[in-house]
């Protein structure tokens, strides 16, 4: 078994459920991207249809119902997902499942597994096709849904559904797995991902080579911003070119660490120390009063890029505007 560090939590919770043979019919994995929600999904659907477990629970990889399973025909196991990445799952996909859980187990005693993921992509027919199979569960068949967005799920689905939340691991944790890893400079790969050890991982290793200078100059340019070396139509336009949701999500980063260093905080006690000298510069000049009044309009800013289509210029002026507007202390 091949389970991260900051996962095991989470499967003890599920393996002790199942010795008490108290498993839910259905389980709703939640928790942002980059946390290995899905690499957890699969191990544990292994471990169930796995016929020999070893102590911890996890899959022997030898007996037939493992070998069937890496082989991609086990008749126990289903897999749900976009036809294409970022597209629906479509109804009829959903509606194949309701003929897949009413046939009995093909090994005798065994799970039946069904792995839905991300559950947020599916559509209103989708999801409504999914909560007939979850309000009439079939007999040992286990339903295995991931998502990074619970909000956007049915409430009925998610009431249904056994939720086991995933969590960025602390810092320590997170930057020990990176070593492990090979990845050089750990500490900035991870406020790059923002606290994601395994997106930090796919960006070391498939950087497209400008988000390391991104992430490195970003602070640079709001403090232009701030002192009028720059103007907030330009710098929209820069930032809108390459991936605004990372970008705001670092900002809103910034203005976090600031107002805990405002308050005394020490550099332990912020998400991005390789930044610690210039967010201490800010934070001496920047009223905190106005940074709290900030936050707010960074999390609406990140909920319209994640969900809808939005003039991303426009929303990207209007933070950057309201940034370089911030009340300043009295030097
Ligand atoms: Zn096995």
């Amino acid at each position: 078994m091949n389970l991260l560090p900051w996962q095991t939590t989470q499967w003890q919770q599920l393996v002790s459920r199942r010795r008490q043979g108290k498993l839910p019919h259905a389980v709703l994995l939640s928790g942002p991207e980059g946390l290995g929600k899905r690499q957890f999904a699969e191990q544990f659907a292994e471990s169930l249809l796995c016929h020999d477990n070893d102590e911890n629970g996890g899959a022997c990889g030898k007996c037939r119902g493992c070998l069937l399973l890496k082989a991609g025909s086990h008749p126990d196991f289903k897999r749900i997902e976009p036809e294409e990445a970022g597209k629906a799952i479509k109804v009829d996909q959903v509606r194949a499942l309701s003929s897949f859980t009413v046939l009995s187990a093909q090994f005798d005693h065994g799970y039946k597994v069904v792995l839905i993921g991300p559950a947020e992509n599916m559509n209103r027919a989708s999801a409504n096709s999914l909560l007939k199979t979850l309000e009439e569960p079939a007999d040992n068949t286990i339903l295995i849904l991931l998502t990074s967005a619970p909000q956007r799920l049915l409430a009925t689905i998610r009431s249904r559904c056994q939720r086991l939340n995933f969590i960025a691991p602390d810092y320590a944790t997170a930057t020990q797995w990176l070593n492990t890893q090979s990845v050089t400079n750990p500490q900035q790969w991870l406020e790059i991902a923002d606290g994601a050890p395994l997106a930090a991982l796919d960006l070391f290793n498939h950087d497209d080579e400008s988000i390391e200078s991104r992430y490195g100059s970003g602070l640079e340019t709001l403090e232009a911003l701030q002192s009028r070396r720059k103007d907030p139509i330009s710098i929209a336009a820069e930032w809108q070119k390459k991936d605004s949701l990372r970008t705001v999500k670092w900002l809103t980063n910034w203005v976090m660490d600031i107002i805990r260093l405002a308050q005394g905080g020490q550099a332990n006690s912020i998400s991005c120390p390789s930044q610690q000298s210039r967010l201490t510069n800010l934070a001496k000049q920047l009223d905190i009063g106005g940074l709290h009044a900030y936050l707010p309009h960074l999390y609406e800013a990140t909920r319209l890029l994640g969900t809808t289509q939005v003039n991303q210029q426009l929303l990207l002026e209007e933070i950057l505007i309201r940034w370089a507007a911030l009340p300043k202390n009295r030097l």
